[in-house]
């Protein structure tokens, strides 16, 4: 039932609560408070304490606007409840004049303040009418997020009514068997509560309660869109393959037991005929290339063709020298598509590709342009996943009937967030590093200790190793870009020269790049100056030192990334990230200090999680993390997980959700509807 049928609402009211993502009546009875006011009784005026939160119920006496002496607007009301007087300023809202007129009861919720004048700053306010007492006071108060062209007290009302007469008869998408199992209030029950709760603790059932719903009725439609996947024919290969197996024998290292048992796990889905979709996590460094490499080679051993989508130029580019050392011995071609080529080779390459014959498709985004046509695609691997879009990664797969894909991240995630960010695909996880990795050494560096640093960075070279110094660039504007440019520019003018001194960045044509860090590999330059364009999938194993320089613009997962280029072989490695400490916010320096204390992927993002909650976990803003409205991924995890399960067992017992589950089959749709639309991704 449109909200459009509820008296008092129009066009404009309606367009304002479709803006809090109110379209319905049920939506609107599922609006969550932003907090709640305990106005069951008020405090005296003359009783107030100064630092304590309350509110006081008086009657305005004056109000005046004024400017403080530095010229700041305010706003002055004087108010009296018999008790007492208190004077109220609100500054920078002179306006608010016009809303206090004499005589008007008013409600103000805020603190005394701690010292003299005795007045409140900027306290909640609101105005009450005598009719609706006891909707805005004389209880505890919900008080409801806003937005342009609603107040407050309507809001209230409106939700006061509907709570009181609508209410009982919403659907309860979840059965009394589930809520029994898990202490759940009944759904009409949960939304009275929210917003005519007679206790505080009321509202934490009822908020329990409707997270749970959320969680149940997210896991039930992900699960479902996972269920209906796999019911497509999908290409039952046959590991390992006879390529695969020589391209293990010639490696110069034995997999580790992670990667084995990753590999294990990819290869039992690729046997099966069913599509895979699988999610191969594992840290920086843990060796997720080789065991997609392999597994490629698998689906290619048996006839058809495998693409590696990586989300960099630089990094598409490792990928065809690392996937034609292996494949050029078996005679496989490896066919690089890149943005910068030419049309004659592009051609080519697309013929290739259109063409029946097995083959290695490696590059960017460049892979999903219309005229790049697959004769016999069947194996889609998407490298650092969180680098695309959910539609690109479509996009590859709907190059092919329904292939085997596998995606990989190195944002390591803790497991519940998984389960929500992409609990439609099976997850695997490397969580082991090739044997003899030294841990990297990570040292916070001031401006008057860059002679140590400096030092450290020379003797290194010296021993003829190699290093990044990484100048971030945040926003590609022309100043990030100068101070690459003039720290390489310094570099080269000073005692290092002599080592070679490169400079990538996002400005520099794809040729230029890509020829700097050859050089850099190839170790006829030592150190590289570089903007974040190094930070995803560069493996230059030589490189054993990082300067990363003003730390404290990037992120943690960005940070944790970086760093991840260097200790990549059995010599210690050392990062120093550059960063003023008095001319920087706490949260940056809590990331830094994490990033010190931590060296485990997992463990960073979990710290991540904590400093800065799930909205924009990790670096990333994912899609279906913003659905929850009071879900909290950071609080509620263990409530997702009893979710999740019990959406599993539901799906076992009835896999279309009939009979009792149409309700909440109802509620699914209505609720999840956006995510709905994205099905078969992955
Ligand atoms: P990531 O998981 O970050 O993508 P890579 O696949 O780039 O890591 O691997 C990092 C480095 O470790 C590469 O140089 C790779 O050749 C090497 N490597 C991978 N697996 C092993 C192993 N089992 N033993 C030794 N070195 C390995
Ligand atoms: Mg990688």
């Amino acid at each position: 039932m449109s909200i459009r049928l509820v008296k008092g609402i129009g066009p404009a009211r309606a367009a304002s609560l479709e803006r809090l993502g109110v379209r319905t009546i049920a939506d609107a009875l599922l609006l969550m408070p932003r907090r709640y006011e305990d106005r069951r009784s008020f405090t005296p005026i003359g009783r107030l304490h100064p630092g304590e939160a309350t509110s006081v119920l008086g009657r305005v006496k004056a109000a005046a606007a004024g400017r403080t002496r530095r010229g700041i607007p305010y706003c002055e009301v004087l108010l009296d409840d018999r008790s007492g007087t208190l004077v109220a300023r609100w500054y920078r809202q002179p306006y608010l004049t016009q809303t206090f007129r004499p005589g008007l009861q008013v409600i103000l919720t805020g603190k005394l303040n701690p010292y003299p004048p005795r007045q409140m700053v900027n306290p909640e306010h609101e105005v009450q009418e005598r009719d609706e007492a006891q909707i805005h006071a004389g209880r505890i108060v919900p008080v409801y997020p806003l937005t342009a062209g609603l107040a407050q007290r309507f809001l209230r009302r409106i939700l006061f009514e509907l709570a009181q007469t609508v209410a009982a008869k919403l659907a309860d998408p979840l059965p009394e068997s589930v809520r029994s199992r898990h202490r759940l209030l009944p759904l009409p029950d949960a939304v009275r509560a929210l917003h005519i709760p007679s206790e505080l603790t009321e509202v934490a059932a009822a908020r329990r309660r409707l997270a749970f719903d959320e969680f149940f009725l997210f896991s039930l439609v992900v699960l479902q869109q996972r269920a209906a996947r796999q019911t497509h024919p999908g290409i039952a290969f046959q590991p390992p393959g006879r390529l695969a197996v020589r391209a293990r024998e010639a490696l110069s290292f034995a997999l580790t037991g992670a990667q084995e048992r990753a590999l294990g796990a990819i290869w039992t889905d690729m046997a099966a005929a069913r599509p895979m979709q699988r999610l191969l996590q594992g840290d920086v460094g843990s060796g997720k290339t080789i065991v997609a490499f392999l597994a490629a080679l698998t689906a290619v051993s048996d006839g058809y063709q495998a693409a590696i989508m990586a989300p960099t130029e630089i990094l598409a580019a490792q990928h065809v020298d690392r996937l034609g050392a292996l494949a050029d011995p078996l005679g496989i071609p490896v066919v690089h598509l890149s943005g910068g080529m030419s049309a004659a080779a592009r051609r080519q390459a697309l013929a290739v590709l259109a063409g029946p014959a097995p083959c290695l498709a490696v590059g960017t985004h460049a892979l999903l342009q219309p005229d790049v046509v697959f004769g016999r695609l069947g194996f889609v691997v998407v490298d650092e996943q969180h680098r695309f879009g959910v539609l690109q990664r479509a996009a590859l797969q709907q190059k092919a009937a329904h292939p085997d894909v596998l995606v990989m991240s190195a944002t390591p995630i803790p497991r519940s967030l998984a389960l929500v960010l992409y609990g439609d695909l099976d997850l695997c996880l490397i969580d082991e590093l090739p044997p003899g990795r030294r841990p990297i050494t990570t040292t916070w560096v001031q401006e008057a200790e860059r002679p140590g640093m400096q030092a450290e960075l020379t003797a290194r070279l010296e021993r003829g190793e190699r290093g990044y110094v990484v100048c971030p660039v945040v926003e590609e504007s022309a100043a990030e870009l100068k101070a690459a440019v003039q720290t390489a520019a310094r570099y080269r003018a000073g005692p290092l020269s002599r080592f070679g001194v490169g400079l990538v960045h996002g400005r520099i044509s794809a040729a230029e790049k890509l020829a700097t860090l050859a050089a850099f590999r190839e170790g006829r330059i030592h150190l590289l100056v570089a903007t974040t364009v190094v930070e995803v999938g560069v493996d230059v194993p030589e490189a054993t030192v990082m300067v990363i320089e003003h730390a404290d613009r990037l992120g943690l997962a960005q940070l944790h990334q970086l760093r991840g280029r260097v200790g990549r072989a059995d010599r210690a490695a050392q990062c120093f990230v550059v960063a003023e400490r008095d001319e920087i916010g706490p949260e940056s320096q809590a990331r830094l200090e994490a990033l010190i204390r931590e060296r485990d992927g997992f463990a960073l993002a979990e710290a991540d999680l904590r400093l800065r909650g799930p909205g924009d976990f990790f670096g990333t803003r994912q899609a279906g993390l913003d659905g929850f409205h009071v879900g909290d991924l950071t609080a509620d995890l263990r409530l997702l997980e009893e979710a999740r399960a019990e959406a599993v067992t539901t799906l076992q017992a009835a896999p279309d959700l009939d009979g009792p589950w149409t309700a909440t089959q109802e509620a699914m749709k209505t609720r999840w509807a956006a995510r709905l639309g994205l099905a078969q991704v992955g």
